[in-house]
């Protein structure tokens, strides 16, 4: 069965960066919501110009909107016959719900990658994304602990959580993460 999994943590803890880097090695599809989501703003499209003021306040994008993107992505051959490793999705419970209906027991493994608020916090001020202003990032960290922190016992019942230090270096960071999916 192909490798299915989710990378979990706070904005700026690095999930962007790592998620391509395990993508690469293990041959899975890397789905970045975040990025699916800029790219259908600077197409244009309807649903990108709905998405870029939710998107600039720091607020999620309605779960109906994102279920539907990943669920069709999800359906595509190369994440059929490859893998997949999400990135920004699941985030909120019914997000969780709708990924179990698409791939069931095809979710073998839940990455949280452990960055504390203040470190995530610099990390971002520094890196000066369009949406980094200090109040979308202190909003985007308060939905996390109330939407997106309560999955983290979500993945822990089903059995597929495991915590991965993500202080230090980026390739210290990936040698951990390589031992954990190295075991599956
Ligand atoms: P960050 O993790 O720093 O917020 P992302 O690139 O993952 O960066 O997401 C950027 C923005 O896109 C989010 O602030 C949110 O508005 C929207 N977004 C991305 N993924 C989701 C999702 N799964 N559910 C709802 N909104 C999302």
């Amino acid at each position: 069965m192909a490798l299915g999994m989710i990378i979990l943590g706070r904005q700026g803890s690095g999930k962007g960066t790592q998620a391509a880097r395990i993508a690469h090695r293990y041959g899975v599809v890397h789905i970045s919501t975040g990025d699916m989501l800029r790219s259908a703003v600077a197409e244009g499209t309807e649903m990108g110009l709905e998405a870029k003021v939710l998107m600039d306040a720091g607020d999620l994008v309605p779960d109906d909107v994102i279920n539907g993107i990943v669920d069709e992505r999800l359906a595509k051959a190369d994440v059929v016959d490859g893998g997949f490793l999400l990135d920004g999705y699941p985030r909120t419970p019914g997000q969780a719900d709708a990924l179990v209906g698409f791939v069931g027991e095809r979710l073998q493994l839940a990455l949280n990658l452990d960055v504390s608020v203040d470190v995530v916090t610099e990390r971002m001020m520094a890196r000066g994304r369009e949406d980094d202003s200090p109040e979308s990032i202190a909003r985007r960290l308060q939905l996390y602990e109330a939407e997106t922190a309560p999955l983290l016992s979500w993945a822990e019942d089903r059995g597929i959580l495991t915590v991965i230090d993500g202080l230090g270096g980026e390739n210290d960071v990936f040698a951990r993460l390589s031992v954990v999916i190295d075991a599956i």
